[in-house]
């Protein structure tokens, strides 16, 4: 053998699989190792066994769709969907008919959830009408992704047919966006108050993220509870203030992807990656997002004919990495008991 595995690393890998989650000095220290070693592979490696162990080879697709597009007043410095972005100069909604359609094909697809994203200032009454529209056309579950809630809107989101929200506090917190982080954890902690379901990701990831700041995320994520979180890189729109930092690439954040996993241990019912890619999917990922509607990685108001990925193309890429998407979602029912075997990867289409 040409690489050893340090016996440091090899500590943090043994801790990881007995499905602890590994703290965050040691995934700091997993988020330094060199990109092409063997040892970012051995944590790949471990992190993709733990992933079929927990949650078989099941491949998830929550479905995204943007309700709206907006020059948004918070003008967070990664998103496209800002005042001085300026890809967008007027509001506007998409149509209840054309939301229908999306959820509509999005269940006869097989999606394993929708994921209704709006811009900062969307109205929360309309979401709640969305949700109970969507409510009475599907049967997939719904998932929010807005602004900071309380306990009573939280209840509402209840009541209107949601089950859970996607929220995180995102790299940069405070200092590329307007809001306070320690708010945004009061929202995560509304969610498990009133009975709704955590989904999160530790995004969005660029080259000035330091290691401690990414593994605090991942750790905050076992610590208050998410059902996924799994990482998404910042995609860099053209004209992005961002541009001047770079992005990572597929490769760097498929490392992250494998650290967060280790992290995350016996807690998580999934582990996702955005946008989708094949790498990240050797790295314990199995949670891919389809996209529709607004996106804010695009100055296309409709992402669906711009950069987001269709739910065909996810069940494709899911396939081609030995994972079945047509399994049931571990996300909504009783968490998923570990195997005491792996059950392997299926080699043919
Ligand atoms: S991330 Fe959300 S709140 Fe921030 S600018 Fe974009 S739409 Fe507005």
């Amino acid at each position: 053998m040409s690489w050893r595995i340090s016996p440091a690393v090899d500590d943090i890998l043994r801790k990881a699989e007995d499905m602890e989650g590994i703290d965050a000095h040691e995934a700091a220290q997993l988020l330094r190792l060199p990109l092409c070693s063997g040892e970012v592979f051995a944590v790949m490696e471990a992190a993709s066994r733990m992933s079929r162990l927990t949650f078989g080879n099941k491949g998830e697709r929550h479905f995204h769709i943007g309700l709206n597009v907006e020059p948004c007043r918070f003008d967070c410095a990664f998103c496209s969907l800002t005042r001085t972005a300026g890809a967008f100069v007027e509001k506007v909604e998409f149509p209840e008919e054309q939301i229908v359609a999306w959820a509509r094909e999005a269940e006869a697809t097989g999606a394993d959830a929708l994921n209704l994203m709006t811009t900062g200032a969307y109205s929360f009454e309309r979401l709640l009408e969305i949700g109970r529209l969507l409510g009475r056309a599907v049967s997939t579950p719904l998932v929010a992704n807005t602004r900071d809630i309380t306990h009573k809107e939280g209840e509402r989101l209840l009541q209107a047919g949601y089950v859970g929200c996607y929220h995180s506090v995102r790299l940069g917190e405070g200092r590329d966006t307007p809001f306070d982080p320690e708010l945004r954890k009061r929202t995560i902690a509304v969610f498990r108050d009133v009975g709704l379901l955590w989904m999160n990701c530790v995004e969005p990831a660029g080259p000035e993220h330091t290691p401690e700041e990414i593994a605090g995320l991942m750790v905050l994520a076992r610590e208050m509870g998410a059902v996924y979180s799994g990482v998404m890189r910042r995609i860099n729109f053209p004209g992005s203030p961002k541009e001047p930092e770079g992005m990572i690439n597929e490769r760097e954040m498929a490392r992250m992807v494998a650290v967060s996993r280790l992290v995350m241990g016996a807690a998580a019912r999934a582990h996702c990656t955005h946008e989708p890619n094949a790498v990240s999917l050797l790295a314990g990922a199995n949670l891919v997002f389809p996209e529709v509607g607004s996106s804010p990685r695009d100055r296309e108001a409709d992402t669906g004919k711009g950069r987001g990925s269709s739910n065909a193309s996810c069940a494709a890429l899911l396939r081609e990495v030995g994972l079945d998407p047509a399994l049931p979602s571990n996300c909504f029912g009783p968490a998923p008991e570990r195997r005491s075997q792996d059950p392997g990867c299926p080699s043919r289409l």
